[in-house]
């Protein structure tokens, strides 16, 4: 029976192998499968499982059982010899992430006395969290230029298994192990760089790495979280970028130099004429609500497709002002618009119940405005006739 990841551990560079089936039960979400071996990690250490395939079908998870064997979770039962194979490319990818951490972590606590309190290795990018609260921008460049001449350094790495006493007597980064731990100890070693306990897969060196680049940070619980891409990831996301810049370049019609002034102008333009058009507005309510207010009458409605809540209370509030006695009804349009009733609170009170019934509206207020929104916008003149009845009726 095959220890857990023992086989990767052993050649992370191991791409398949055949094995025989153990057990293949039905079980939660397929058929559990124990094999002999595996060439497939389970999630450890920080480092996310493997995808694969047994006997050609997709493995749908991997997990560990009460009796500590790797199980495969599979849609179809299979059985006697199978051939065990791994999704090499999304390895080869964590590989990379994982040794550039190793890299990074060891080069940021060696070159600058920052320690590594967690890490992770997202599908888009990963993190390792550095316990201090700020990063100087000019340090991390720093750190990136060193990290990126280990890699062309190409310094092999090596794992070995150690015993708790050996392991004593070397200069181990990180002595933190899980307290279950039994036997012997695997240390991974990048050659001249760094010696740490860990248990996940990682290159043979760091040349295969390519390069790395950090690509965001946030701060956390007094820590700052440190984004990196490393290998073929960098190489994508800048290919990503390039085919967005070029994009922007057509755009906004100028160079990659120029975008930010480009865009910053734009940006500053679309806030003066946003104000100017606030302002434009502003004049055109006051002058529909002294209108409204001239109107004959008792109650006026006003209606003006496409006006928002906040265009009718500001005509309401000229209206109001010119004629403080009378009843406004003004709307928007739509299903959902915007309606205000506005006029001397004890009136509007009594009136709101009919407005609201007539627009099929829900809304509410106090001190003789009442704001809400109607399915009905269009019976603008069927509430006005109720108002109207209303007022009569009352005097
Ligand atoms: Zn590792």
């Amino acid at each position: 029976m095959s220890a857990l990841n023992r086989t990767p551990q052993e050649d992370s560079y191991r791409r398949s192998l055949r094995a025989q089936v153990i057990r293949c039960e039905p079980g939660a979400g397929g058929f559990e499968v124990v094999l002999s071996d595996s060439v497939l990690f389970l999630e450890s250490g920080g480092q996310p499982s493997d995808g694969g395939t047994v006997a050609g079908h997709p493995v749908l998870a991997l997990r560990q059982n009460d009796a500590g064997e790797l199980v495969h979770v599979l849609a179809e039962a299979v059985s006697g010899e199978v051939e065990v194979a791994l999704d090499w490319e999304r390895r080869y990818d964590l590989m990379q992430q994982h040794t550039a951490q190793h890299l990074i972590t060891a080069t940021a606590l060696n070159r600058f006395g920052l320690k590594t309190t967690a890490f992770h290795l997202g599908d888009e990018q990963s993190d390792i969290e550095l316990a201090t609260p700020t990063l100087d921008p000019a340090m991390m460049e720093r750190l990136c230029e060193k990290v990126n001449t280990e890699i062309r350094a190409a310094r092999p790495i090596r794992a070995r298994w150690v015993t708790r006493e050996e392991m004593a007597a070397l200069p181990v980064r990180s002595r933190r192990l899980p307290a279950d731990l039994e036997g012997s100890i695997r240390l991974v070693e990048i050659e001249g760089v760094d010696l740490n306990t860990c248990g996940g897969t990682h290159l043979r060196n760091t040349s295969e790495i390519g390069s790395i680049v950090f690509s965001g940070e946030e701060h956390l619980r007094g820590g700052t979280r440190l984004f990196f891409l490393a290998g073929g990831r960098v190489t994508r996301r800048l290919s990503q970028a390039l085919e967005r810049e070029r994009r922007l370049s057509e755009l906004l019609t100028c160079g990659p130099t120029e975008h930010m002034a480009r865009i910053e102008r734009l940006l500053a333009e679309a806030a003066q004429l946003k104000h100017e058009r606030n302002t434009a507005l502003r004049e055109l309510a006051m002058q529909a609500g002294e209108k409204l207010a001239g109107d004959p009458g008792r109650c006026a409605g006003f209606s003006r497709p496409g006006s928002d809540m906040e265009f009718l209370l500001e005509v309401a509030k000229t209206a109001r002002a010119r004629a403080p006695e009378k009843v406004f009804l003004l709307v928007g349009s739509g299903r959902e618009g915007p309606f205000v009733l506005a006029g001397p609170e004890a009136l509007v009170s009594g009136l709101s119940q009919a407005v609201r019934e007539t627009l099929e509206g829900k809304g509410g207020g106090r001190g003789g405005v009442v704001q809400g929104r109607g399915q009905r916008l269009d019976r603008l003149s069927e509430a006005l006739e109720r108002i109207a009845a209303a007022l009569s009726a009352g005097a």
